[in-house]
């Protein structure tokens, strides 16, 4: 008999979580009418009419319930342009007991969680200067970390809990950005948008990999939301842009069909992280692009096609203690006693997944505190178990 601990939860080939940026206390009255129309709310409409909230859990929640959704939120979050002349509302989301409990609520749900998305997500953009992006905006370390622990505070104060993790403004970072996350307590963080052409080469690309003293764990970002509904035109467009902009994205990511994107995600047991916007609208008159409203044709496709795979839904937060349990685990069998051992770190309830192998007779696991394990699932001659967060002996007891 062989065991060893699986590389997903349940032995799952992929993590598939579905990443939403800037949900944030926002509406930008994109139309200039005067009232909230569909597709123009941020968050600051919680769950009412015209919500873009709402408008996800009834197109696409409601198709695909059991799928696990990380929204990353700007908790103070300030236009893109200064004085664009639009209806807007920008706010923090402590403004009222109204979005504050919206926030907590999406937070404390299941198949939900919030992460940090920095204090104003920038600076605007005004006659003589671009948008600057919160943490290109940081003129030192120390400012970063002061500001991060206000965000973090007021994160906190409405929700109950400091951030697990969070992802760069536009993914877009300095010399001393990492540093910033690793000291201010973040256990995971999403450092680039990793079909670009990023500093992760070879294998690491598509995975999780720690970075600074702390190690905090590095969740990549893997496929675009639009990734089926993107038209050879605008593949040609996108790729004349990067390489223009020296931005490189690998060809293949531009030209891969969405299918083949997911099937080489699978195959190589790669975090599936789909990328997407709580709303179209921006204070600038352009479109923002991977929205769930433009989106939501290609969004039901890629749910579609992962329904029949081995796949394991969830937050960003499980998938980094899952990618945490199986770099600090190790097993070891000898005389029917299984040792199992964690020198890891725990900020979530998920268990690790154990594969037996070439077994020949049914059994269970007796932990030392007398505590009895059934299998989860048997398969052949093969059966998965799964296993606390603790340094423990099992006694192996046929059945
Ligand atoms: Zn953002």
């Amino acid at each position: 008999m062989k065991a060893e601990i699986t590389k997903w939860y349940m032995d799952a080939d992929s993590p598939v979580n579905l990443m939403i940026d800037d949900l944030a206390n926002v509406w930008v009255d994109s139309n200039n009418n005067g009232k909230p129309d569909l597709g123009e709310d941020r968050g600051h409409l919680t769950h009412g009419e015209n919500s873009s909230y709402k408008y996800l859990m009834e197109n696409l929640v409601r198709y695909f319930p059991y799928i696990k959704i990380t929204f990353f939120v700007p908790v103070n979050k300030k236009p893109l342009i200064e004085n664009s002349g639009l209806k807007t509302h920008y706010g923090p989301i402590n403004e009222n007991n109204e979005i504050s409990s919206f926030f907590k609520k999406v937070h404390l749900q299941e198949n939900c969680e919030l992460a940090y998305h920095g204090y104003t997500h920038g600076i605007g953009s005004n006659g003589e200067r671009k948008y600057v992006q919160e943490w290109l905006s940081y003129k030192d370390l120390n400012e970063a970390l002061e500001t991060i622990k206000k965000g973090r505070n007021l994160f906190y104060e409405v929700t109950g809990e400091y951030p697990l993790g969070g992802k760069y403004c536009g993914y877009a970072s300095n010399g001393f950005s990492d540093e910033s996350i690793n000291k201010s307590g973040f256990f995971w963080w999403c450092r680039f948008y990793d079909r670009e052409k990023t500093l992760i080469k070879g294998k690491r690309k598509f995975s999780p990999r720690y970075f600074g003293s702390k190690k905090v764990i590095d969740i990549p970002t893997t496929i675009a939301g639009n990734v089926f509904d993107v038209y050879f035109k605008s593949k040609i467009k996108t790729f004349i842009k990067v390489y223009f902009e020296k931005k490189l994205l690998l060809y293949e990511n531009i030209f891969l069909s969405g299918y083949k994107q997911l099937y080489r995600l699978l195959r190589n047991k790669h975090v599936i992280s789909i990328q997407e916007h709580i709303s179209p609208s921006r204070t600038d008159g352009k479109r923002q692009l991977l929205n769930i409203f433009d989106d939501m044709e290609s969004l039901k496709k890629i749910f579609d096609y992962l329904s029949d795979k081995n796949v394991w839904y969830a937050t960003c937060t499980q998938i980094a203690q899952y990618y945490e349990i199986y770099a600090n685990s190790s097993l070891e069998i000898m005389n029917e006693t299984l040792n199992f051992t964690f020198n890891g770190r725990k900020f979530c309830e998920i268990e690790a997944t154990i594969l037996f192998s070439r077994i020949k007779k049914s059994f269970v696991l007796i932990s030392q505190n007398g505590k009895k394990y059934h299998p989860v699932k048997v398969v052949a001659n093969s059966c998965l178990f799964n296993l606390p967060l603790e340094t423990s002996k099992y006694r192996i007891i046929y059945e």
